[in-house]
């Protein structure tokens, strides 16, 4: 046996989810959220996939100047802003928009000298409390940006803290921004997926969609949501079954003996584990698939091995693929689920861990 682990990127399924959100986008942009290496799924492959998107918005300036160079000519978005002068002058060079979110940045573009106007957007403060101005202070900021020569200010942008929670209300969270907005006259950039999925009045000027471009359910503990019907998988793990060994009853299976069996039991070893990514909080039950059939975990995951129960699966086979999750039958969300964390979370652990297969069955109009 060669490969132990395979990770898949499904760009089709990528390509039909960005287009299930123009959909419901309406009017407004959707930007690529392409941090950390596009929430693991590899920047340049979805980059590839989604070459006619209406924008990325992304945090490190070398994958913006990648993207440039490559021949992506529509928006980009710095979404942490420029970190010194140097990054704003390339950003107007190389016409990339960029985020002003503190007193530091503001400076920094008052005393610039810049070749070519840059594009900005003012980041308003919201109830995540990290980044962004005073929503009292937004007025004096915009007055002034409007009058700065070299800068085109766009609008203003707002990340939420809770729009991922269907029991906290949205409209709280951002009324007082969508006012700022509207009084000021101004376009805006408020939405995640969590916040589109919602409500179309948050869609503004542009939508940053990230996890749900990758097939996952933004909300807490997975909940439901209508609108999330449609939206693919896109990354898809799946491991060899290397071993099945008996295990008699009241044996316990595995490092801390976590697990003990209280019947005899049929165990199926999988050459997969933390070390690879998978999330070690994924304990006794967090379900996998094998020939086609839903069976469970049992004990802790190792670092690079997990056991199933194969009891009730009686043509499992050693060198069998386990669907860990990316499938239609297995969405990530249910393992992140079981794991208490994102599946975002999950995603960037794996990513750039394997040598992933890529997954291209249609053709589409790129132009790099
Ligand atoms: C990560 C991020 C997003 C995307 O959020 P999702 O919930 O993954 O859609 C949008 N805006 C900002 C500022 C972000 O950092």
């Amino acid at each position: 046996m060669s490969r132990m682990v395979e990770v898949s990127i499904d760009l089709d399924n990528l390509r039909h989810n960005y287009r299930l959100a123009k959909h419901m986008a309406g009017n407004a942009e959707v930007w690529v959220v392409g941090k950390s290496d596009a929430y693991g799924h590899g920047l340049q492959h979805v980059a590839h996939a989604l070459c006619d998107a209406d924008g990325f918005a992304l945090l490190d300036m070398d994958d913006a100047l990648a993207l440039r160079q490559g021949g992506f000519d529509q928006t980009i978005l710095l979404m942490a802003g420029p970190s010194h002068e140097r990054e704003l002058a390339e950003a107007s060079v190389k016409r990339i928009s960029i985020v002003i979110r503190n007193r530091e940045q503001l400076d920094m573009l008052r005393h610039a000298r810049l070749k070519q106007p840059v594009s900005v957007w003012v980041k308003v403060r919201s109830n995540i409390n990290r980044f962004g101005f005073d929503p009292a202070a937004v007025p004096g900021i915009v007055d002034a940006l409007r009058d700065q020569a070299g800068v085109r200010l766009q609008g203003l942008l707002m990340h939420f803290a809770q729009a991922d929670d269907l029991a906290v209300e949205l409209d709280t969270q951002w009324h007082a921004f969508r006012n700022l907005a509207a009084e000021l006259g101004l376009r805006f950039s408020a939405a995640n997926s969590a916040a589109m999925l919602r409500d179309t009045k948050t869609h503004g000027q542009a939508i940053r969609l990230g996890t749900a471009l990758y097939g996952n359910n933004p909300f807490v503990g997975a909940a439901a949501h209508d609108n999330l019907a449609g939206f693919r998988p896109v990354m898809k793990m799946t491991a060899r079954l290397t071993d099945i060994v008996p295990l008699s009853a009241g044996a316990p299976l595995g490092y801390g003996a976590t697990f003990r069996a209280d019947k005899a039991m049929r165990v199926g070893i999988v050459a997969c584990g933390y070390g690879d990514g998978y999330p070690n909080k994924a304990t006794t039950g967090t379900p996998v698939l094998i020939r086609g059939q839903r069976t469970r975990i049992l004990g802790d995951v190792a670092m690079n091995v997990m056991f199933i129960d194969l009891t009730t699966v009686s043509d499992a086979q050693t060198g069998d693929w386990v669907i860990l999750f990316g499938d239609d039958k297995l969405r990530i969300d249910e393992v992140a689920h079981y794991a208490g964390q994102r599946p975002e979370s999950i995603q960037c652990a794996i990513g750039g861990k394997h040598r992933t297969r890529i997954l291209e069955r249609g053709t589409w109009p790129c132009h790099p």
